[in-house]
This record gives structure tokens, C-alpha cells and sequence, in this order.
């Protein structure tokens, strides 16, 4: 049996430590960006991909993406970019910096940034939100630019207002060792680049499907098209990583609520290597 100073060591799955907002700003009409500072208890180290369970004080806990590379930021800062939706996401918009926040994780897979992805082609097709979890995997690369072959960005929103850190795109746009593309589903009169769905853009660039992995994170409609068109370019699944969002409560295996046909998705997931769930009824 443990003893008490043994069990107390024992980290609880369920307890959120304590970290405060230290920036907040928004982004667009429904998103915000957020840097959260873990104030006591142990450092958090992560990887590109992974979420962790944010709560509020007397609203409760949502599952959110880490947005910041590990190559950036130390293990206590965070950076993540929320939408307002409901009832927590609410309550997160309307906080203040210096506020408190609980953190819980990090949980779930994490993009191959070492194991699979070095020495590669890496092409990053990111919808809307979806960039929010694939930015910490860019920095990640661009930050060990040297490990990796060709690097391509494509990202496509609904519009140009809905383009999340315009700052940075702009950087991967002007680098001359990254090949960024971007479209918007409708444009406005100020826009003069590319208008269309994403897979518009798949159809610009080169993919030498020997040596590309692909990671792919957006709306649940675009990774049909998008596995369409790879599949066309003769993409091996085994080189596609997709990052799934689903329902989900405990955020370690307990309560079932992220279930898809059996598979726990907060904890085979969010990213998925699509051969694992190529056949996984209602994954994708
Ligand atoms: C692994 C993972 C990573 C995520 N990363 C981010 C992120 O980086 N930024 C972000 O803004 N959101 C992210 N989400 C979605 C976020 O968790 C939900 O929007 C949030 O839980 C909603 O909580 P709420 O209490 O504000 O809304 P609720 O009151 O619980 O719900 C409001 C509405 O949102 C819908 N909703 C709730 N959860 C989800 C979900 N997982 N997917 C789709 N719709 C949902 C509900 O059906 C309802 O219509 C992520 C979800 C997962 C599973």
C-alpha cells in the first residue's frame, strides 16, 4: 500500500493546476487569442498538437489546442486561441488579464514532429480554427527549419475576417524556404489573392508523394475533399495526419463522451495517423 506522502505525490488526473491570464486580445468577431501562466505546481511539457482542459471558477472545463511551439515558449506559458461557443468559452472571453484559469493535461497525440515528419516534404493544410493546433507544429519545423525538405502552408478561411494571426502569415509568406498559399471562400473587394475552397490550392502546388507528409486540421467537411485530392496525388495514408476535434468531457479515457466506434479520441487522438482510422466508421 502507498503511503500518505506517496499518494499525495501521485499526480490526480482530475485536478486542474492553477495558471493565470496574462494576455488576452481578439483576433476576429468570435476569437480570441489568450497567454495563460501556470502560477504553482509542476511544469507542463508538450508537444505541437496537443490540448489541454481549460476551466474557469463556477463555469467548468473545455478541451482546447496549445497553440504556441515548446520551442517558443517554456512549459508554464501557453498561448490558445478560443471561439466563443457556449457556456465556458463564454465565460473565458470575458476574462481580464490576471484572472484565473485551471489547466489540465496536456492530453492526446501530438503531430510526428520528430518521429515521422523529419527529413520530409511536410505539407500543412490548415481550414479556419483549424490553424490554431497545426501553428504549434509550423514553429516547431520552422524553428529546426534544417531537418526538414520542403515546407508548404496552405490555408483557406471563409473570409478575409476570419483570418487568424495575420502577422505570421504574412512572415511565411515573405520566407523564401516556406511555400505558403492562401484562399477565402468569398471575398471582399480588398482581396486580391486566391478565392475558393481549399483544395483549390492542393491543385497549385507540387507533392512528390515518395517523401511528403501531409497534416491536415479544419471544418469536418474539408478532410473529405482534402483526402480526395491526396489520394489523387497518389499521397500513402500512412503519411497523413489529421487532427479530429470531438465532443468531449474527461479528457483521459473515463467517461466515453469522445467515443468514435470504440476508439477514445482524447486519447487515440485529437491527431490520428489516417491509416489507423481509414476504416473507423463515422471518423471522418
Ligand atoms: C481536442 C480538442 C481541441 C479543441 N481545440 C479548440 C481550440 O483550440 N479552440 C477552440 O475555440 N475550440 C477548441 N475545441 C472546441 C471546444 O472544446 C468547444 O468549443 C468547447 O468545449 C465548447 O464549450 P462551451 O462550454 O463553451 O460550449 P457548450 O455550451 O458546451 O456548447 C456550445 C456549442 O458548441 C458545441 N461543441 C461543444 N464541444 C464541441 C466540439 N468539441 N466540437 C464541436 N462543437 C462542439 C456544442 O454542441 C454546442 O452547439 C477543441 C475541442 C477538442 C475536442
Amino acid at each position: 500500500m502507498m503511503s500518505a506522502t506517496e499518494l499525495s505525490r501521485v499526480k490526480d488526473i482530475y485536478l486542474p493546476q492553477k495558471a493565470t491570464v496574462t494576455e488576452i486580445y481578439s483576433m476576429t468577431a468570435t476569437e480570441k487569442f489568450f497567454r495563460f501562466h501556470l502560477e504553482e505546481g509542476e511544469a507542463l511539457p508538450y508537444m505541437p498538437g496537443q490540448f489541454m482542459e481549460v476551466s474557469v471558477p463556477g463555469f467548468g472545463e473545455a478541451p482546447i489546442s496549445i497553440s504556441s511551439s515548446p520551442t517558443r515558449t517554456d512549459d508554464t506559458t501557453f498561448e490558445m486561441v478560443i471561439r466563443k461557443a457556449g457556456n465556458v468559452t463564454t465565460a473565458l472571453h470575458a476574462l481580464v488579464p490576471g484572472e484565473p484559469v485551471g489547466l489540465r493535461g496536456p492530453y492526446g497525440t501530438h503531430f510526428p514532429v520528430e518521429e515521422s515528419m523529419k527529413g520530409k516534404d511536410i505539407v500543412f493544410v490548415c481550414g479556419g480554427i483549424g490553424l490554431v493546433p497545426v501553428r504549434s507544429a509550423i514553429h516547431y519545423v520552422l524553428d529546426h527549419r534544417e531537418n526538414y525538405g520542403q515546407v508548404t502552408i496552405l490555408s483557406g478561411t471563409r473570409s478575409p475576417e476570419d483570418r487568424l494571426f495575420t502577422e505570421e502569415l504574412y512572415e511565411w509568406k515573405t520566407r523564401s524556404d516556406v511555400n505558403f498559399l492562401e484562399t477565402v471562400d468569398t471575398a471582399d473587394k480588398r482581396w486580391g489573392g486566391t478565392v475558393g475552397v481549399i483544395t483549390t490550392l492542393l491543385k497549385q502546388v507540387h507533392i512528390d508523394p515518395t517523401k511528403t507528409v501531409v497534416v491536415i486540421c479544419g471544418p469536418p467537411i474539408m478532410y473529405k475533399f482534402v483526402l480526395l485530392e491526396l489520394r489523387k496525388l497518389n499521397v500513402d495514408i500512412n503519411q497523413i495526419y489529421v487532427s479530429l476535434e470531438r465532443h468531449m468531457r474527461c479528457a483521459v479515457g473515463k467517461c466515453g463522451h469522445c467515443q468514435i466506434n470504440g476508439l477514445y479520441a482524447c486519447q487515440k487522438g485529437a491527431v490520428f495517423n489516417y491509416a489507423d482510422i481509414v476504416d473507423v466508421r463515422e471518423a471522418i
